[in-house]
């Protein structure tokens, strides 16, 4: 089977509708998205509508989470706290109800399906380097974990038994004796210096990942950003990529 997975989309209804456009040639016979469905982007609502209309799994993001306020935003730097309340104004009851419903962790049989950390995925930790992900390594109820959050493409291996390795591959063969923590980066607010939206396509029969790049009309999103009076940074973030 192939799977389309997407993660940390926050509004961006460009980057959005530019990555399912890619993902209608590729044709995967699902799609997953691993939450940050809302939060910092001017469409948070519109995105809500598209997911459930196209994805078969979602699971929840911590905007996702503060924007139903059942987290507090008190970890969230001013931009981002700002975003979210904008975005609290926005949600329609049928987003706040879909919202609701989506959980922090899917495991199938062959990988699981976290927005932040398998080991404490209500605590919104960010593996930015080995020793975050060991923890991580700890608690994989699967060798193979999908995950977002930090916005930044990142595969850490598990080579032998507590012994890692980063890559950064965009393509790789997922092996059986080895363990793997992948996050796909980000579709609507990529933080790798690449500013093109990021998708990733995953086969179970080969055991093939693929880490993909699509680039939108940034511009179209940064005008209505500036119309919703978001702040500057977030707005002039968006086309550098970081
Ligand atoms: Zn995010």
């Amino acid at each position: 089977m192939r799977i389309g997975i997407i993660s940390d989309i926050h509004g961006n209804i460009e980057a959005l509708t530019a990555v399912l456009d890619a993902l209608k040639k590729a044709q995967p016979d699902q799609l997953i998205c691993l939450g940050d469905l809302v939060g910092y982007g001017p469409n948070p609502n519109e995105c809500i509508a598209l997911i459930q209309e196209h994805a078969d799994v979602v699971i929840a993001g911590n905007h996702d989470f503060a924007a139903l306020q059942k987290i507090s935003t008190e970890s969230f730097n001013s931009h981002a706290r700002t975003s979210i309340f904008w975005t609290m104004r926005q949600l329609t009851p049928e987003s706040i109800d879909y919202l609701s419903g989506l959980p922090l962790t899917v495991t199938r049989d062959q990988f699981m399906l976290v927005h932040a950390t398998p080991n404490a995925p209500e605590d919104w930790h960010y593996i930015l380097s080995i020793y975050d992900a060991y923890d991580s390594f700890l608690s994989l109820a699967r060798p193979l974990c999908f995950c977002g959050h930090s916005h930044v493409p990142v595969i850490v291996i598990e080579t032998a038994r507590e012994q890692f390795k980063i890559s950064m591959a965009s393509r790789l063969k997922i092996k059986a004796e080895a363990r793997y923590l992948i996050n796909i980066g980000s579709v609507g607010q990529p933080r790798d210096y690449d500013p093109r939206a990021a998708y990733a396509l995953y086969d179970t029969d080969t055991a093939r990942y693929e880490l993909h790049r699509v680039t939108y009309d940034v511009a179209a999103v940064q005008a209505k950003m500036k119309r919703a009076k978001l702040p500057s940074f977030l707005i002039s973030r968006l086309a550098l990529g970081q």
